[in-house]
């Protein structure tokens, strides 16, 4: 059995992905493509026919079984053919087809894979340079050198990655990955290798773990099921698989009843005397833990533990940005206005995907803002995305608003970042996420959509554009409305919970 780049991009997106996919229930797997990963998949593919309509000559080798790609591969390399497009390499039980292979010397090639995103992580479309190389970019590279090695093809652990700008971003595979982890990639890729390995071959096993990238998969619906059968501790807010694992392995605790148990004063002494032991998960981290278990498998009520004053005032306003971050591209900011018990949805639509009809949006966003008298208005936005994607526009745009005019604007005590100043400081929910979907749905608020999704907006605004469809751009709005609704409910109940105190 192949070892494959995807199975090594599937693992480092989620080391459970490929053993349910070989050995997991089949019948639980959704079959129907997801239309938002569609939409990345296309995006792909024209990024990349766009890169190889520029790239001058080369030989094309995308037609034909395997072996066939593999021996005209491998007789074009002993040629010494310049570039090669979509070339297969094998070697023992590894595969291989990169984007690219570009000669450098006699008889040397490096691998290039060309990407629909940045080079490298953390780095913007000015300074590529910035940031640290991706771990699922680093090791789809390894593989290829190692093959490329093996055949005789390759000297350097070396490859490159065209990225979305177009640029040709070095990856020196020897170097080590951050500052904090001196382990190099080439090393990261050998032990990862191993154990897709052992997965693939059904030598090992591994178990799901609820997290924010099950949404997007096929297997969203039967790890849930089985996390919530078994009673996984990842069912825990922000406990996460490797803190699951930590757990388990240090204390060999498997289910949230069991947290209870626990001898925390016992648990303190033993990483007293091993720093090791139960390694970043200290004794308020473990406290919370065993109190959300508690919630969710006990009380299944939600828990605010300090009287919150919320603004008294005329107007409230209940805003959500919608954006493409595949595109860098902020498309909708909804405002749902409550003032004298009445409710009002102000939307502001780029109607374009065009930078000035994203201005134009922005700039009509701050007009009505700044039409609002002084004080007489809060404004209520979920998780730190919304400032975040301001600061962006605002220095896309200096001319609409100073940054003192918008840092004075989020400072504001009457503009309130629900999810990090309330929900995750003083608040608890019998939920595994604390989503705006999640805990809005809990309180009984439905949304107009059957299948309402940021990601799906997305996909829904790049069809609107392609059509012009009313249908849809209604779909978007009511989306983003009921998204803003949501909060206001949310922030009653906050309220509600808080006044009983
Ligand atoms: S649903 Fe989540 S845990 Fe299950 S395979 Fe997909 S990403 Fe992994």
């Amino acid at each position: 059995m192949y070892i494959t780049a995807s199975d090594l991009y599937n693992y480092v997106k989620c080391p459970h992905l490929i053993w349910r996919d070989k050995y997991g229930p089949q019948g639980e797997k959704i079959r129907e493509t997801n239309p938002f990963v569609d939409l990345l998949w296309q995006r792909g593919i024209q990024h990349e026919e766009e890169v190889v309509n520029k790239i001058g000559q080369f030989i094309d080798l995308h037609v034909g079984t395997l072996e066939e790609r593999f021996e005209r591969t491998v007789k074009e390399m002993k040629k010494g053919t310049p570039l090669l497009y979509q070339g297969v390499i094998m070697h023992d039980n590894l595969l291989g087809i990169p984007d690219l292979l570009k000669k450098i010397s006699e008889n040397i090639y490096v691998p290039i894979d060309i990407k629909s995103g940045m080079g490298f992580e953390g780095s913007d479309e000015d300074d590529v340079d910035e940031g640290k190389p991706k771990k699922h970019y680093a090791l789809q590279l390894c593989l290829y050198v190692e093959i490329l090695k093996n055949l005789g093809f390759a000297k350097e652990n070396n490859g490159k990655i065209i990225d979305i700008s177009g640029k040709e971003v070095d990856y020196l595979l020897d170097t080590a990955q951050g500052s904090k982890t001196p382990e190099s990639w080439w090393g990261l890729y050998q032990s990862v290798k191993k154990d897709v390995k052992a997965l693939l071959e059904n030598q090992q096993q591994n178990k799901p773990a609820l997290s924010g990238i099950c949404k997007l998969c096929c297997w969203c619906n039967s790890c849930k099921k089985w996390c919530r059968k078994e009673s996984d501790l990842t069912n825990i807010f922000y406990l996460g698989r490797s803190r699951r694992d930590v757990i388990s392995k240090d204390i060999k605790i498997e289910k949230m009843e069991q947290l209870k148990e626990l001898n925390i004063a016992t648990i303190l002494a033993s990483k007293k005397l091993d720093k090791s032991f139960l390694r970043g998960i200290g004794e308020e981290l473990l406290k919370k833990y065993i109190n959300r278990a508690e919630i969710i498998t006990k009380t299944k009520k939600p828990v605010v533990y300090k009287k919150i004053e919320l603004p008294k005032v005329p107007t409230e306003l209940f805003f959500d940005i919608e954006d493409d971050p595949t595109q860098d591209f902020i498309y909708l900011h909804g405002v749902y206005k409550r003032e004298k018990g009445k409710g009002e949805f102000i939307p502001f639509l780029a109607k374009e995907f065009a930078r000035e009809s994203e201005k134009e949006a922005w700039n009509m966003f701050w007009t009505y803002i700044n039409s609002l008298p002084l004080n007489s208005y809060a404004v209520y936005y979920y998780s730190s995305h919304e400032k975040t994607a301001y600061k962006h526009l605002r220095e896309r745009y200096p001319d609409i608003i100073t940054q003192e005019e918008l840092e004075g604007f989020f400072a504001n005590p009457n503009v309130i970042d629900l999810y990090s100043k309330i929900i995750l400081k003083y608040t608890d929910w019998p939920l595994s996420s604390y989503s705006i979907k999640d805990i809005a749905t809990l309180l009984g608020f439905k949304w107009r959509d059957e299948t309402p999704s940021g990601a799906l907006s997305i996909q829904w605004y790049n069809e609107y554009l392609k059509t012009s469809d009313g249908d849809i751009l209604k779909r978007i709005l009511e989306y983003n409305e009921d998204d803003c609704k949501a909060m206001m409910v949310l922030k009653d109940e906050i309220e509600s919970l808080s006044n009983r105190l």
